[in-house]
């Protein structure tokens, strides 16, 4: 009988937590600024945003078909198409974060202990592997499965964290399988110089073994290597694929993060934040 005591008493806990409301955050007006309070807002409350994933994955899926039928009709850059994709499968690449699933609560997280991103905590939230698909995604990606395409995601997730991260697409619906479906970052690619976070390696990987007829993602990283990240050299970087825009490549929207950030502060994480915040006054227009 005793034995049970703590059991009971724990299961009553247990049911008193899971009643509870979560605890209130400070004050706002004790509480300190944050840069992302605004973005994270509009990605968890915003239907707009909702909306703008589900036409994206929707105009996609109806111009699948099309795709799939023209054998010339290829996604990737000719830097990352090294071999001809004539006779090769069809596949649709996607990144994971942003794209697939939304870590929007680990944003939240940082804002209300107002904590910087740091690798243990992402990690830690990566591996809780419940992270929620984005609207849309799910229908698109088991719609292109069902006609014989590869689903692969190529994400800067690590490797490490590629079981979790497999555990959370598949928690969600999306069809991933076999050892391609998901190429994190670690990826070796035979021949292939990794140059940081750059995805390109991974891509050329795909350009020998499939013929790409989309690519999706919340970076410009997703579709090629930028030469020089600077609001310049990303304009210049994209300029010759914007008809491939809504086509070939489907580009999603992310305001909490991403490489459009240090490129307005000359991609120094060095820079104390006052001085980040500054340069980042100083690129807005105001005309
Ligand atoms: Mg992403």
């Amino acid at each position: 009988m005793t034995s049970r005591l703590p059991a009971l008493a724990s299961l009553l806990l247990l049911a008193g937590c899971t009643a509870a409301p979560p605890p209130r955050p400070p004050m706002a007006a004790a509480m300190p600024a944050d840069d992302n309070l605004n973005a994270t807002a509009w990605v968890q409350n915003a239907v707009e945003h909702d909306l703008i994933y589900l036409q994206t994955y929707r105009d996609a899926q109806q111009r699948l078909g099309a795709a799939l039928a023209d054998a010339q009709w290829d996604a990737l850059t000719p830097a990352d198409r090294l071999q001809s994709p004539s006779g090769l499968p069809p596949a649709v690449v996607l990144d994971v974060d942003e794209t697939v699933l939304d870590n929007s609560p680990y944003q939240a997280r940082l804002i209300r202990a107002h904590a910087p991103f740091d690798q243990a905590s992402w990690d830690a939230w990566c591996r809780e592997a419940r992270a929620r698909a984005l609207p849309g995604v799910v229908a698109f990606t088991r719609h292109a499965a069902a006609q014989g395409i590869k689903v692969i995601l190529i994400s800067n997730r690590d490797q490490a964290l590629g079981e979790a991260t497999l555990a959370n697409l598949r928690r969600v619906g999306v069809p991933v399988s076999g050892p391609d479906a998901l190429l994190g970052l670690g990826t070796n690619v035979p021949g292939c110089t990794q140059h940081g976070s750059d995805k390109g390696c991974r891509r050329q990987w795909v350009s020998r073994h499939y013929r790409v007829l989309m690519q999706f993602g919340d970076q410009l990283g997703d579709f090629l290597d930028i030469p020089q990240n600077t609001p310049a050299g990303r304009v210049a970087a994209v300029k010759p694929y914007l008809d491939w825009i809504g086509r070939r490549w489907f580009v999603l929207p992310n305001p909490s993060y991403g490489s459009w950030e240090p490129a307005l502060f000359g991609n120094d994480w060095q820079l104390a934040m006052p001085e980040r915040r500054l340069r980042k006054i100083e690129s807005l227009r105001v005309k």
